[in-house]
């Protein structure tokens, strides 16, 4: 039977339920409650269950899906052989091993009616259900379907969704039909289907996703008559996060993998004509072509805001939290709709997995009673395909100055390499530990330049040095043009990945 509590909030209820025996589908209070069901949200039930052991978690999802992580959905199940492991959503990691996206089998959840009376706790999904308020001082949350679950402890973790761009928004119902906003499992199932009958692909949009994406549909064309064609405004891949000339550089790899880059293009138009999507173009070249990939960023989803009384951050978007992730009394936010106070950093909102890991665990913590401030910085990682990768910390943003240090790279330099010696799945070395100790930034600074005192000299590449776009991949000369010295260190020895600050982003970069 429900515990005390549980009784008296039951028996409070306006829909109170006499006879316990017929429960309803959706249980009417949870101590813990966590809206979402990503990656914040499953970081989260992990931390709230490993201090409250008994703890009874209710998450309410608006996908028609168990938790599950989004990473290996623009990467690694494209590189699969093996149909199954694509329609089982089972990835081979660039180390061989297998594993699902899925974070736990279905077997670790327990039935949303019977949550409350697991007398070890447990955790429940609601799936297909969208919160759309909250009311913070009765602290009742209020679903789609009208139904209300009064809370002790609410986490939002509600993510973003897929931005769209007024020319496809605009266009014709044939061109919207055939015109992908990618973010989950459906998305992925979609695109998987139509690249194996579509002639042309159009991937518009030149970031994370936009990449990724292009280069594994790359890899797909490689094998049969798909044609795959990227284009986006700036003047390389990732033009926001690398420095010019590393993104001149990656765009020449994002080539090498199949695909034809269009820089600094943009559509302009786009109708339906002959079972085809045609693209009017900023260079006044038209193309045809069978589906259309839209990966220009991300909204994060805070439409209960308004109704709940929560400010919305006017600068990064996402609910704005403090530095403990609350935004106001026992309401915390994690994970891409975020908007935290970051004690190294400042106000900063992240849409990157181990950053969801991150808060969503603090987030947990918190609820649970931890009072603890933001202080671990997420890293956060991308290939392109399993021969490019790199990772990176704090603040990455193409138009801060560049400090590059040029490391020979080995055989260990690679996304398959590194997954190879950690043994771990994805690049986020926070999913698994459960507290990790940061070198302070004296000790990263010896173990860079063997030295106990000052920084070593790097050379600072000005990102608007026309000497540092010339081209592909710069040979061991050119990457030292325009700088003042370079050092060669052993990667071995080169922790960077750990060394935020705030004016200069840190980034390693795997090739
Ligand atoms: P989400 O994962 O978006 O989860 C939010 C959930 O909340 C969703 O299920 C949504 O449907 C649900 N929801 C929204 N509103 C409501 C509501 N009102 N009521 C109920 N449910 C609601 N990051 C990296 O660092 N490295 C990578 O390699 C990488 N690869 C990626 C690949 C892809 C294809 C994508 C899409 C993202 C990738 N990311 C990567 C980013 C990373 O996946 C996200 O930062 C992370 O998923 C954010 O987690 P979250 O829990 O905040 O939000
Ligand atoms: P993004 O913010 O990384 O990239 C946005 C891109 O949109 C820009 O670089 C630009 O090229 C393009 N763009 C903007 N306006 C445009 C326009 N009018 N026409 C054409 N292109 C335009 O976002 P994304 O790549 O769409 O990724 C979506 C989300 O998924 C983000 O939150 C991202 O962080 C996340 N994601 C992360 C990873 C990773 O960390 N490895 C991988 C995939 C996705």
């Amino acid at each position: 039977a429900p515990d005390a509590e549980s009784k008296k909030l039951l028996d409070a209820m306006p829909q109170s339920y006499p006879d316990y025996e017929v429960m309803p589908d959706i249980p009417g209070h949870a101590k813990y409650l966590l809206i979402g069901g990503g990656t914040a949200s499953f970081a989260a039930f992990r931390a709230i269950r490993a201090s409250d052991a008994k703890a009874q978690v209710l998450v309410v999802t608006e996908e028609e899906e168990l938790p599950y992580m989004r990473p290996p959905l623009s990467k690694e199940l494209w590189y699969s052989d093996e149909p199954k492991l694509v329609e089982k959503l089972k990835f081979k990691q660039w180390n061989g091993k297998e594993r699902s996206v899925y974070y736990n089998p279905p077997s670790f959840y327990v039935e949303p009616k019977e949550l409350a009376y697991q007398e070890n706790g447990g955790v429940a999904v609601v799936k297909g259900r969208k919160v759309m308020k909250l009311d913070p001082q009765k602290q009742v949350a209020v679903l789609d379907n009208g139904w209300e679950i009064f809370y002790d402890k609410v986490l939002i973790a509600t993510g973003g969704r897929p931005r769209n761009i007024p020319v496809f928004e605009r266009a014709s119902q044939e061109v919207k039909d055939r015109v992908t906003l990618f973010r989950g499992i459906k998305d992925f199932k979609r695109l998987d289907e139509v690249s194996r009958n579509a002639s042309t692909i159009v991937v518009v949009g030149g970031g994370f996703l936009g990449s990724e994406l292009t280069c594994a549909l790359g890899k797909r064309s490689r094998d049969s008559s798909l044609k795959v064609i990227q284009m986006f405004p700036e003047p390389g891949n990732m033009g926001k996060v690398l420095p010019e000339y590393l993104s001149q550089w990656t765009t020449a790899k994002v080539r090498g993998e199949g695909a034809t880059v269009k820089p600094e293009t943009f559509v302009k138009r786009a109708r339906f004509s002959d079972g085809k999507v045609i693209l009017k173009l900023n260079t006044g070249e038209e193309i045809s072509t069978d589906h259309v990939v839209v990966a220009v960023g991300l909204e994060p989803n805070t439409e209960l805001a308004k109704e709940s009384g929560l400010e919305v951050d006017d600068t990064y978007g996402g609910f704005r939290v403090n530095a403990e992730l609350e935004a106001r009394s026992d309401i915390w936010v994690a994970g891409d709709a975020s908007s935290f106070y970051d004690i190294k950093l400042g106000r900063r909102r992240v849409e990157h997995h181990d950053h969801a890991v991150v808060s969503g665990r603090l987030a947990g913590e918190n609820m649970t009673g931890a009072r603890k401030p933001y202080w671990h910085q997420s890293m956060f990682w991308s290939d392109l395909g399993p021969d490019v990768g790199y990772e990176a910390i704090g603040i990455v943003d193409s138009s801060l100055p560049t400090v590059a240090v040029f490391a020979k790279a080995t055989e260990k330099d690679t996304p398959k390499a590194v997954v190879e010696e950690t043994g771990e799945s994805l690049r986020s070395v926070t999913e698994t530990e459960a507290e990790a100790t940061l070198p302070t930034k004296e000790e990263t600074v010896a173990a860079v330049s063997g030295e106990t005192t000052a920084p070593p000299e790097v050379e600072i590449k000005d990102p608007s040095d026309p000497a540092s776009a010339t081209g592909v991949e710069p040979s061991a000369s050119e990457k030292t043009e325009g700088v003042r010295e370079t050092k060669v260190f052993d990667l071995a020895n080169y922790p960077f990945a750990l060394l935020p600050h705030p004016e200069v982003m840190t980034l390693v970069l795997h090739s």
